[in-house]
C-alpha cells in the first residue's frame, strides 16, 4: 500500500473512531473496571520505590521526591504535596487518578514510574509523543519491546530514546516507555486504544477506566542498557499491578 493511502485510510479510521466518540456519547455506561491494581508497590525484588510528590506552591514549584508525603509536606516550603504536577493539575480533570514512584536498584539504576487512571472524563490520556517533543526532548529513536514477564504471555512496550541538545551544556540522554491498560486489554499502541475504546462503546455501550503506565530513565546513548534495566524492574512491576 502507498504510503498515501496508508495515511488517508489512517485518517478515515481516526474520523470513524471520532465519529463513534460523538455520536453515541449519550448512552454510554461508565463502567468502574480497570485494568490495573493499584496503589504502586513501594518493595519489588531488587529494587525499592518512593512516591513522587509535587509542590504546588508558584514560588517553590519543583519537583520533591519524599518519601512520607502525607505526613511532612513540601521540604522546601511545608505546604502540601500531591502526586500529580502542577502543569497536569491544571489540564486534567480532577478524579483522574495518578500514582508516581520512583525505583531504586542496588548497582544505582533509577527508574520513575507512573501510572495516570481516568476519571469520568476518558479523554484524559493522551499520546506522549505529542508533549514530549514539545518539551524540547527529540526522539533519536522509537521501537516497540516485546518484554518476558513471568506466568502470561511478553508484554508490549513502546520505548522512545529521547535527547535533549542544549548550546553550552551536555547533552542529555534518557528514555521513555509506555503502554495502555484497560479492562482485560493491553496496548502499546495509541490507534488501537482508540479503536478499543470506540468499539466497546459502540457494540457494548461501555466506557472503561482506561490506565496509562509510563517508565523513564537515563540511557547511555553507546548502549541498550536501559532496555535491560526497563525488563528487569518490569518483570517485578507488572505481575504486581495487574489485575483489577
Ligand atoms: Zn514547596
Amino acid at each position: 500500500m502507498s504510503g498515501f493511502l496508508k495515511h488517508g485510510l489512517i485518517c478515515l479510521l481516526v474520523l470513524c473512531a471520532t465519529g463513534l466518540f460523538l455520536g453515541f456519547g449519550n448512552d454510554i455506561t461508565l463502567s468502574d473496571k480497570k485494568g490495573v491494581h493499584l496503589p504502586m508497590p513501594l518493595e519489588l525484588r531488587g529494587w525499592k520505590g518512593k512516591p513522587i510528590s509535587y509542590c504546588h506552591d508558584p514560588v517553590c514549584y519543583r519537583k520533591v521526591p519524599q518519601v512520607d508525603r502525607e505526613a511532612e509536606g513540601c521540604q522546601y516550603c511545608g505546604k502540601e504535596v500531591f502526586q500529580v504536577n502542577f502543569g497536569e493539575k491544571m489540564i486534567l480533570s480532577a478524579d483522574t487518578e495518578f500514582y508516581k514512584t520512583r525505583y531504586d536498584r542496588r548497582d544505582g539504576v533509577q527508574i520513575e514510574s507512573g501510572i495516570t487512571l481516568c476519571g469520568k472524563d476518558r479523554s484524559s490520556i493522551h499520546r506522549p509523543e505529542v508533549c514530549i517533543t514539545s518539551q524540547d526532548w527529540e526522539i533519536m529513536y522509537q521501537e516497540t519491546v516485546q518484554f518476558d514477564i513471568p506466568g502470561r504471555e511478553p508484554l508490549s512496550v513502546r520505548v522512545l530514546d529521547l535527547t535533549n541538545k542544549q548550546e553550552g551544556k551536555e547533552d542529555q540522554h534518557t528514555y521513555y516507555a509506555y503502554w495502555f491498560v484497560g479492562s482485560g486489554r493491553e496496548t502499546a499502541d495509541h490507534m488501537q486504544r482508540i479503536l478499543w475504546m470506540a468499539s466497546d462503546r459502540l457494540l457494548k455501550g461501555l466506557s472503561h477506566r482506561w490506565a496509562y503506565v509510563y517508565l523513564q530513565g537515563d540511557r547511555d546513548p553507546r548502549t541498550r542498557e536501559h532496555i535491560e534495566q526497563l525488563g528487569d524492574l518490569l518483570s517485578e512491576l507488572v505481575p504486581a499491578v495487574s489485575g483489577s
